[in-house]
């Protein structure tokens, strides 16, 4: 996988594209990834990215020119480099991250893993030249409802959740089979040593060796978990047959 950031503040990836997981996938080359100044892509000599809105109002959106320049420099880079290696389904989602845009969930996380390149732009200020939403962008993405003063935090989430997705980027596979979320159950409780910690003793079914019921231990706390903390999965639960 293939993936471009736009952004005015470019630092802000650094700590988090270097660490742990995300830092081992690129490694292992599983995901190569890309952080672009859009300054660097202005048309004007004092690499100013953002203006006022049309019509007033206030503060400053970020405008279309180096957005534009951006993406389509990423295509031809893409397209001439013919040793990238990207097949198949190259077709690149250049996604908008943006709290108008849909509720980011593991579902959504699940599709974009299978994807061989991926755009985010993250916006600023009061936000963006809507041409860009309407003419560039494939679809928009929030992490929630509430407001960030821009979509670098945003980009960030939804790359890091989607990353431990692609086959092969986490050591054990099986360690996202029984994840929240993951056949709409919330994960049950998890203990490790020691087993009596100031009192605080770890269930004796953990402590017993018996798999089937440390299976069925498990099971009915993630039940128990998903029926006080979000009901509306056991509903998807129910409703599916599972
Ligand atoms: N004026 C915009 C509005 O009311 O919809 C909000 C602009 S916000 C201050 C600046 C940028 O932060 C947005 O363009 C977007 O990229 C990002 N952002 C803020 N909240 C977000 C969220 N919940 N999810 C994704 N991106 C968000």
């Amino acid at each position: 996988m293939r993936i471009d950031i736009l952004t005015i503040f470019p630092k802000m990836f650094s700590a988090v594209l270097q660490e742990s997981i995300i830092k081992r996938a690129q490694q292992k080359n599983m995901v190569q990834i890309f952080v672009h100044d859009l300054r660097n892509y202005t048309a004007n000599k004092h690499r100013k990215v953002d203006d006022r809105p049309y019509g007033g109002g206030p503060g400053m959106i970020l405008c279309c020119q180096p957005i534009f320049s951006a993406v389509r420099h990423i295509l031809q880079e893409v397209k001439k480099e013919k040793t990238n290696k990207i097949k198949g389904k190259a077709k690149p989602q250049v996604i908008l991250l943006c709290p108008q845009g849909k509720t980011f969930s593991q579902k959504m996380a699940k599709k974009l893993a299978k994807e061989k390149h991926l755009i985010f732009i993250c916006g600023r200020y009061e936000g963006i030249d809507e041409r860009v939403r309407t003419h560039l962008v494939n679809q928009e993405i929030s992490i929630g409802d509430f407001v960030l003063s821009g979509g670098e935090l945003p980009a960030m989430v939804v790359i890091d959740t989607l990353i431990r997705l692609i086959p092969g980027v986490l050591g054990d596979k099986n360690s996202l089979n029984f994840e929240s979320f993951e056949g709409n159950l919330l994960e049950y409780p998890q203990f490790s040593r020691p087993a009596n910690f100031e009192g605080m003793k770890v269930p004796s079914v953990l402590l017993s060796g018996n798999h089937a019921l440390i299976t069925a231990w498990r099971k009915a706390q993630a039940l128990k978990r998903t029926k006080q903390r979000r009901p509306d999965l056991l509903k998807k639960l129910i409703s599916k047959g599972e």
